[in-house]
């Protein structure tokens, strides 16, 4: 059966780009007759706002979102990340990575790499892994490819764009690409659709996937909003928070931006109305097959 999920990081209210994921995911699961998931990413918590979690529930209510089963916290999760941290450490791809930010970009300018690419400097260096540091894992010349839904074949060379990368920091926090592949996982999720801002995080996730044993989901990445300066809406860029009272001209304008073409009298009528009308014509064909677009 297709599962699909919603994944919020609760560092601020949902935006206009998290409706956009919220909603295309949920329709897309809903015309499948499948279920539809939702996680709570609480696992960074120096980035997270108080209140954030119940407050984007609330929102998804309002919206007129309903969710299979109960939503999953990641912050309750630490022992299937330890599991997966295990089985990572069995099969001698990871290893305990002492460097600092500062000398992580002199190594990659030697090597001749884009800046933000790890050139592998701990890799024989054997520090303990559960010493200080970050734990990384090898990439090892791995290329990558798979076949998105809306944005096509993609394929990336990991060891040469990304570098080895980290599954617990060195603060002792979960990485995003680990506890993402294992909740995936765990929660049984088939089919992934979101922002394409996370295009390029695929990789290392399939990587991960193929490393734990663990089924790759098909992916759909949806173009993200951006605003005139061109940049993606979030917290970042002041992207406001939906409004609590009005939940139908984002919900219609969402439906808009993902190539759907709601009739206006829906913007007269009531929630559950707008949700019937959209379960019944969302179609992924039409969604623009572009990674950004201006709102
Ligand atoms: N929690 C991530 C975010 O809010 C999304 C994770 C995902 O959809 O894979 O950006």
């Amino acid at each position: 059966m297709y599962i699909g999920r919603f994944a919020p990081s609760p560092t601020g209210p949902l935006h206009f780009g998290s409706l956009l994921a919220a909603l295309a995911s949920c329709l897309e699961a809903r015309r499948q007759g499948g279920h539809w998931l939702v996680r709570m990413e609480d696992i960074d918590p120096p980035r997270e706002m108080a209140g954030a979690a119940d407050l984007i529930l609330r929102t998804l209510e309002r919206y007129g979102f309903e969710w299979d089963g109960p939503v999953l916290y990641q912050s309750r999760r630490a022992d299937a990340y330890r599991a997966a941290l295990e089985e990572l450490r069995r099969g001698g791809v990871l290893y305990a990575c002492r460097c600092s930010r500062r000398e992580a970009l002199e190594a990659a300018a030697a090597a001749h790499l884009a800046p933000g690419v790890y050139a592998g400097t701990c890799r024989s260096a054997g520090h303990a892994i559960d010493g200080p540091g970050a734990l990384r894992v090898r990439t090892d010349g791995r290329v990558i490819a798979f076949d998105d839904r809306l944005q096509g074949m993609q394929r990336q060379n990991l060891e040469r764009e990304v570098g080895d990368f980290v599954v617990r920091r060195a603060d002792g926090l979960w990485a995003y690409q680990l506890a993402v592949v294992v909740d995936d996982a765990a929660q049984g999720v088939t089919d992934i659709v979101r922002g394409s801002d996370l295009l390029d995080s695929t990789p290392r996730q399939i990587l991960l996937q193929h490393l734990l044993g663990l089924p790759t989901p098909t992916y759909l990445h949806l173009p993200v909003a951006v605003n005139a300066a061109g940049e993606k809406l979030s917290k970042q860029t002041y992207a406001p928070a939906l409004p609590m009272d009005n939940p139908l001209p984002p919900l219609w304008q969402a439906l808009t931006f993902l190539g759907q073409q709601p009739p206006a009298e829906l913007l007269e009528g009531d929630v559950p109305a707008l949700w019937r009308w959209a379960v019944v014509h969302w179609d992924a064909a039409t969604i623009p097959a572009t990674r950004a677009l201006p709102l």
